[in-house]
């Protein structure tokens, strides 16, 4: 019999989401090649090229070793992916990397979103201020992440402090939602238009970061996140997996942004679900069926600045560690915990790394 060859797909990037993609491609039986630098972390699991993200031509010269084309991360330069074989599009790319496009939209599509208005210097940040009120935040338009790019303002005075903080680059001014909770839905759309959910997440964020994901939440919101993101991805004509983060207050669900790509608040799905966030991403932009989301209740623990020590964890056979294998940095992701509630010792390994995290850098 003559086996075909395996289908590659090229990731841009190569830290953790490529590496949790490059994990999951053997259930799926394809091969990854990354783009990025000597020494990111998806070298663990992957063959990592050199190549600069940056560059139009680079990129391109990468596109010709692989079959299809995906991302770990939505700020790439929509010059550098035009005409390549991506999923998902660069249309959804472009509008998840501009926080002005993509509010507005989630109001296109019917969701509900905080207040906020374009700023592109100070005199326009004045009339924000007015036309929304404070508090507010002032968000750069491009390139946020965990919280950077990031300056509340609670007085007009602040402002000008604020629009130095941010460079004078264009941004949004945000109302402050007084929020109960956060939640995220991950969905995942194929080449046929096949739809999969995955239980709504519940987030709780420190300094901007994700640390602890709570899965599944709010069972009486699931039917309206899922019938947005169904608007969203049928109206971008998106492949692979989106993520939508959500202010929950009351019976609302207050679009705050979405991720083209695997979603730090679904690293859960690896060991709580039929099918975790990363094959079915694979599965979709291989134009596969997806596989099943059903899902067990799961808690996930963000290791930041540093790995959790094992001699916190290794008494609890609930808790299956992920090691990013990143050098520690005050701030940066380098690896997460995952527990299932149902185990026998998951209460008393949750309630452990609840108070270690409490304080945990
Ligand atoms: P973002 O980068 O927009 O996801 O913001 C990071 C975190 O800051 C969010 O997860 C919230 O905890 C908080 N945050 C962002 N925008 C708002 C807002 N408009 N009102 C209240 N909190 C916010």
């Amino acid at each position: 019999m003559n086996n075909p060859r395996p289908p590659r797909v090229g990731i841009l990037g190569a830290g953790q989401l490529a590496l949790m993609l490059a994990e999951a491609a053997p259930a799926v039986g394809c091969e990854i090649l990354c783009a990025g630098r000597s020494g990111d972390c998806a070298e663990h699991v992957a063959p990592v090229l050199p190549v600069d993200l940056n560059s139009p031509h680079a990129v391109a010269e990468f596109a010709k070793c692989v079959d299809i084309l995906t991302i770990e991360s939505e700020n790439i330069d929509a010059h550098v992916l035009h005409g390549l074989p991506l999923a998902p599009n660069a249309r959804a790319i472009a509008t998840a990397q501009d926080r002005f496009l993509e509010k507005h939209f989630f109001v296109d599509c019917g969701l509900e979103v905080a207040p906020f208005a374009p700023v592109n210097d100070l005199v326009s940040l004045h009339a924000a201020i007015r036309e929304i009120g404070l508090p507010a935040i002032l968000k750069t338009r491009r390139l946020g992440y965990d919280g950077k790019g990031q300056v509340r303002l609670s007085h007009p005075d602040q402002a000008t402090e604020a629009w130095e903080a941010v460079k004078g680059v264009p941004c949004i001014l945000e109302g402050m939602v007084d929020f109960d909770t956060e939640v995220s839905l991950i969905a995942a759309r194929n080449r046929s238009g096949q739809l999969a959910f995955y239980p709504l997440t519940e987030n709780f964020h420190r300094d901007g970061i994700l640390r602890i994901s709570r899965a599944p939440s709010h069972p009486e919101l699931q039917s309206l996140a899922e019938r947005h993101l169904t608007h969203l991805l049928e109206r971008l004509d998106y492949i692979g997996v989106l993520a939508v983060e959500f202010f929950v207050r009351g019976q609302h669900l207050l679009a705050n942004e979405m991720a083209p790509r695997v979603h730090n608040s679904g690293h859960w799905t690896i060991e709580g679900s039929d099918t975790s966030q990363f094959e079915n991403h694979l599965r979709a932009i291989l134009g596969l069926p997806l596989g099943s989301t059903a899902s067990r209740p799961t808690v996930m623990f963000n290791c930041i600045g540093a790995m959790c020590p094992l001699t916190e964890t290794e008494r609890f056979p609930s808790i299956a560690r992920h090691d990013y294998g990143k050098s520690p940095r005050p701030g940066r992701k380098v690896g997460h915990l995952t527990i299932p509630a149902q185990h026998p010792d998951a209460t008393v390994a949750i309630a452990h790394l609840e108070s270690l995290f409490a304080t945990y850098p």
